[in-house]
């Protein structure tokens, strides 16, 4: 029997809400309605020195005055280390994930190429490093990330597809090919923060019973590495459906880390509601 549809906007509290999240936010809660399903808000706050609780405010200020709502309470990441580092020890335990002490500058001088967002691609260089070493240099307190070894990870689960849906609740979603390989030894934990997005954001959607995973086209090349650890840890995959992005005057996507105008601050020059859903695209 089909599950109850359960759909989620996700933001990270390390800025301002832009038109950008609304588009994003406004796209869930459609979709959640066209499929008679419920819209979840999830607070994604692992980051612990870039989140604010002030921006964690004015996210369910700026959604309520959108006209959202969402059932409480709602879950936040930052309660949730626990359950993301036992899914960690499942990946651990399946001799998946390694130690690996590079610096930026190191990773970015021996790179294999760019992934799909521009940055170095992992060399490898820690993935054999004796267990020795490893442990010797953790007991010395250097900082350490936990990397998932691609290739062995790959091999385990074979090749991977997820159900891709059109925004079109008449076209049944299709089988789209996954390609985690394009990542490289990803990063699931660093030592100041046990998890990272890929490995919350997977075991979240999980725990929430999210059936439809909403999200923008610059999300869309990440998506393989989560149905891959789906796959790893035994957790359903979502139908995944991506919105295209809004764009700036020179044609690249809003960030809060270039500034774009915050929701916030088309409140404040006298924006109505009415006009950010009309800008983001709904009316
Ligand atoms: N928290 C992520 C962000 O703000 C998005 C989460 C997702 O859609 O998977 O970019």
């Amino acid at each position: 029997m089909p599950s109850q549809p359960i759909l989620r906007f996700a933001p990270s509290p390390n800025g301002r809400l832009h038109l950008g999240h609304a588009r994003s936010a406004l796209f869930t809660d459609h979709w959640a309605r066209v499929l008679g399903g419920t819209f979840l808000l999830r607070i994604e706050d692992t980051d612990l020195g870039r989140c604010r609780p002030e921006f964690v405010e004015a996210i369910f200020e700026n959604l309520h005055w959108l006209g959202l709502a969402w059932p409480e309470p709602v879950l936040r990441q930052s309660e949730r280390f626990a359950v993301y580092s036992a899914a960690a020890s499942q990946l651990q335990q399946l001799g998946l994930l390694y130690p690996c002490f590079c610096t930026r500058a190191e990773i970015a001088s021996g790179a294999e190429g760019p992934d799909p967002d521009g940055a170095p691609i992992y060399p490898g260089t820690c993935r054999h490093l004796p267990s020795a070493e490893a442990a010797g240099r953790i007991a010395r307190g250097e900082p350490i990330q936990m990397r998932l070894r691609m290739d062995h990870a790959m091999a385990l689960a074979g090749p991977l597809t997820f159900p891709g849906a059109q925004p079109d609740p008449d076209q049944p979603p299709h089988a789209v090919p996954a390609r985690p390989e394009r990542w490289g030894d990803v990063v699931l934990q660093r030592k100041e923060t046990p998890t990272s997005y890929h490995l919350s954001v997977v075991v979240d959607d999980a725990a929430q019973g999210v059936t439809h995973v909403t999200r923008g086209r610059d999300m869309e090349a990440a998506t393989d590495i989560h149905v891959l650890l789906q796959h790893l840890l035994g957790l359903p995959t979502p139908i995944y459906t991506f919105h295209e992005l809004i764009l700036d005057a020179d044609g690249r996507k809003l960030a809060k880390s270039k500034g774009s105008e915050s929701l916030a601050s088309l409140r404040a020059a006298g924006w109505s509601a009415a006009e950010v859903r009309h800008a983001a695209g709904f009316d």
